[in-house]
Order: C-alpha cells, then sequence, then structure tokens
C-alpha cells in the first residue's frame, strides 16, 4: 500500500491527527529551547558530522579495531550479513543458555530484523521492556517513532490495553497508575528472564565497548539480572574514540526530546563475572547504502527521531503510514534502498520544506536525499499515468510564455468568479484545511510593464 493510502486511514480520525501532531510539535519546540541553550551547538552539529563523516571513510579499520579490543576485553563479537544470519546467530546464543525468555531494551535493529516473530516461533518467551515498546508489543503493532514508540496511542487507549493485557482496574489513563502497574509487571519479567537483548546506541573503536542511552533504566536492570547479555548494533554504530562521546551524547538527547541527556547512558565494556556478553555486527544492507555516493550520509543518523518530529508530513500521517521499520524523513531515505519498489512512494511523502535537515544533529541533508531518490524513481518505476500527464502539461505550458500568460489569466478568472463551493465542498478534501490566496488583477509581469510606463 502506498504512503497516501496508509495516511488515509490514519487521517480518518480528525482529532487524533490534531492531538499527534501538537504533540510531536511539542517535543520540537522543547528540542529548539534545550539545542538554543548550549553555546556553540551548530559548532556541535558539525563535530558531530564530521566524526560520522570520517568514521564512514575509514569504517571498515574502525570495525576491526572495534572487534580487536572489545575481544581482549572477553567479548564474543559476531558477524551478520544480513537479517536471517543475525536472527540465527541471536537463537545460537539463547540455546546455549538453553534460554526460554529474553527481556529485550532500546533495539530497532531488531525490529528491523523482525527477531521477536522469529524468537517467538521457537517458544521463546521475548518483553520489550522500554514502557512505550511494550505497549506496541502488547497492542501487536510495530513502533510508530523511533524514541517515542507508542506516540500514537492515547493514554485513555493504554489504560483499556492494560486491562485486557495485565488486569488492571480502568483508571480514565491515569499515567501514574498506568506507569506503577507497568513497572509491576516488567519488574516480574526481568527477575525471571535469562538473557537481556539491547541495542547499541555508539560503539566506540578504542575500548571495544558499547553505549546504551534509555530514560527508564531498563538497558541497566535487564543486563544486570540475566546471565547473558547480547548488544546488536548495525556496523554504522561506530564512533572512533571514548572522548567523541561527549559529543554525540549532547547532541543525542537535546534533539530527541530536548532533555540535556538521556537519564542513563549505560556503558557496557565486558561482562560481569561469571556471566557472558556478545555483540552482533549487523549489515542488512548497511554497506550497499554506503556504496550510494548520494545516499552514504544518511548512516551519519543516530536515531534521534528530530526529523519525525519536525515533518509536516510525518506528524499528519503517523508512523505507521511509512510501512517501514524506521519511519519519517530518514526512513524515506532509508527504506528505497532495501526495497525501492515497495517503498518507491516515501521519498514523495514530504514537502522538501527541509525543516528535517535543518533539525538533524548530524547534518544530513535530508530534504535533498528525498529529492533526489524521487529523481531516481521517476527513472525506474513506472509512474501514475494522470501524474505523467499532468507534469508533460504542466512543462508545456510553463515553457511557452504565451500559453503561461494564458493560464495565468483563466486562472485569476476562475478564482474570482467560480463560486466557492467548487473549493469548499465534501467532496475536496484538498480545501477543507485552505484559504485562497487573494486574487490580484494582473501577473508580476503586467504589473512590472505597467509600473515601468508610469514611470
Ligand atoms: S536523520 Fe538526523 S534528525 Fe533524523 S533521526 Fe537521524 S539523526 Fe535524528
Amino acid at each position: 500500500m502506498k504512503h497516501s493510502e496508509k495516511a488515509e486511514i490514519f487521517n480518518k480520525d480528525e482529532a487524533k491527527v490534531n492531538w499527534h501532531d501538537k504533540a510531536l510539535w511539542y517535543v520540537r519546540e522543547k528540542r529548539d529551547n534545550s539545542a538554543h541553550k548550549v553555546q556553540g551547538w551548530e559548532y556541535l552539529r558539525e563535530l558531530g558530522s564530521g566524526i560520522k563523516a570520517n568514521v564512514l571513510s575509514n569504517l571498515d579499520e574502525y570495525l576491526i579495531q572495534f572487534e580487536s579490543n572489545a575481544k581482549k576485553n572477553g567479548i564474543h563479537v559476531h558477524w551478520a550479513s544480513n537479517a536471517e544470519e543475525h536472527n540465527e546467530i541471536v537463537n545460537s546464543i539463547l540455546v546455549k543458555h538453553d534460554a526460554k525468555k529474553v527481556v529485550k531494551s532500546k533495539s530497532m535493529l531488531t525490529e528491523e530484523c523482525h527477531l521477536n516473530p522469529y524468537l517467538e516461533k521457537k517458544g521463546i518467551e521475548v518483553i520489550d521492556t522500554d514502557l512505550g515498546e511494550r505497549i506496541v508489543q502488547l497492542a501487536k503493532e510495530p513502533p510508530s517513532h523511533i524514541v517515542l514508540p507508542a506516540i500514537h496511542k492515547t493514554k485513555e487507549e493504554v489504560d483499556v490495553l492494560f486491562q485486557e493485557h495485565l488486569g488492571t482496574k480502568p483508571s480514565q489513563g491515569n499515567p501514574e497508575y498506568l506507569v506503577s502497574e507497568a513497572r509491576k509487571h516488567l519488574r516480574n519479567k526481568f527477575l525471571k528472564a535469562d538473557v537481556a537483548i539491547t541495542g547499541v546506541n555508539f560503539a566506540v573503536a578504542d575500548t571495544g565497548g558499547v553505549v546504551v542511552c534509555t530514560n527508564e533504566g531498563n538497558a541497566d536492570m535487564g543486563v544486570h539480572l540475566a546471565k547473558a547479555h547480547i548488544a546488536c548494533m548495525g556496523i554504522e554504530k561506530i564512533i572512533p574514540q571514548e572522548k567523541h562521546l561527549g559529543v554525540f551524547l549532547r547532541l543525542l538527547a537535546r534533539s530527541a526530546t530536548g532533555q540535556p541527556i538521556t537519564t542513563y547512558s549505560s556503558h557496557f565494556n565486558k561482562a560481569e563475572e561469571g556471566k557472558e556478553m556478545h555483540i552482533i555486527i549487523v549489515d542488512n544492507g548497511r554497506t550497499e547504502q554506503l556504496s550510494r555516493e548520494d545516499f552514504r550520509a544518511s548512516l551519519h543518523c543516530i536515531r534521534c527521531g528530530a526529523c519525525m518530529n519536525t515533518c509536516p508530513i510525518y506528524r499528519r500521517s503517523g508512523g505507521h503510514s511509512y510501512d517501514y521499520t524506521i519511519p519519517g524523513p530518514i526512513g524515506s531515505i532509508l527504506s528505497p534502498g532495501k526495497d525501492l519498489k515497495k517503498h518507491s512512494s516515501l521519498p514523495f511523502a514530504s514537502t522538501l520544506c527541509g525543516s528535517c535537515s535543518n533539525v538533524c544533529p548530524v547534518k544530513i541533508n535530508i530534504h535533498e536525499q528525498l529529492y533526489k531518490w524521487r529523481q531516481v524513481i521517476v527513472k525506474e518505476e513506472k509512474q501514475p499515468v494522470i501524474k505523467k500527464a499532468v507534469l508533460k502539461t504542466a512543462g508545456v505550458v510553463l515553457s511557452k510564455p504565451g500559453l503561461y500568460d494564458f493560464a495565468g489569466k483563466s486562472a485569476r478568472f476562475a478564482l474570482k468568479n467560480f463560486p466557492k463551493f467548487m473549493i469548499y465542498n465534501k467532496l475536496n478534501a484538498w480545501g477543507k484545511a485552505r484559504d485562497l490566496p487573494e486574487v490580484k488583477n494582473d501577473n508580476f509581469d503586467e504589473w512590472f510593464k505597467k509600473r515601468n510606463k508610469d514611470g
């Protein structure tokens, strides 16, 4: 299904769309306030972008350095070229530990690899422990946002969900009550887990350790209670040195939620005594993206979600309309690289206003890359006949001054004289939230000539 068709489903509930829009804009404003308080914020962004560019140009060396240092720390390092290999490696570690219960924290990569359904088929219970992720897991839905996975759900909806799955009392969406019930439920799962799986925000080449950022402390809780820790990371998560963490930790939290720092930045450098730590380094299409000159900078992404919070399309169409693990502007760059045919509508789900590029902490030229994908898609994919015909006609009109002039005059006449109901009626959703411009008598050319004549 195309993005526009999925967005239409989300748009049916107008009140919810407005609420979703406002909730994300509130986060965007928090990000602005927080970023503006940091002197040299733009310099920090430059620095972050430069470090990432260096990483991508020397990725092979940094990855080998990381592997060697991690091994020195006693960590087991595995390499997976795709999602299947990643899932098989996770399973082999679970089998080794005879694990039947797993707690998971902060990993979009395992979503990308569809790890949960894979393990569930093998009879393993996998519990997502981030509250938002647990909510969407109970609702049997994928996350709709990479930082706020359940942002599309109201607290009243969560109330009903918890009553159904956790046996809570009706509370009319009382957040304190719901959070305390979720905490009890999750604590029980933490205590019984055999293995903890986490994502990786940053993998430090010169120490061989990884850093996971959470606001709920769930990565620490899972890792410290289970007998083994599996950290799953994409190859682009590498940063060269520990000192670079200061740049990214400051950029990440402020861009994501407007916080000065994430509540927990957990450093995992080796396994606790008597336990095991594994790191799985995953490619799954990333080297292919690296080879695409125009799109390789998309691998700078530190998954803060700021481009989603600011995007006028994302805020009004919801994360599920993108039908890809990473939604929003950055997802619309990454997804065509994975499956051009399936995701060919996504680069068009943008106004190209550039707001995404403006907020991106690592200065990815997001809107320019979206525009580039459009050019590739138009060349490689069949375009709808109507769209092609309209663009062709527009091309002819714009290339002939006389015709353009006539079209302008006709449009001005129509705007002035045609009855308003032709725009503002139930059949034309376009007119619902738009005002038509005030119509002038002349176009610019005519106005300019008249002005010169009048002296
Ligand atoms: S593309 Fe930039 S703004 Fe969007 S999630 Fe990635 S780092 Fe954040």
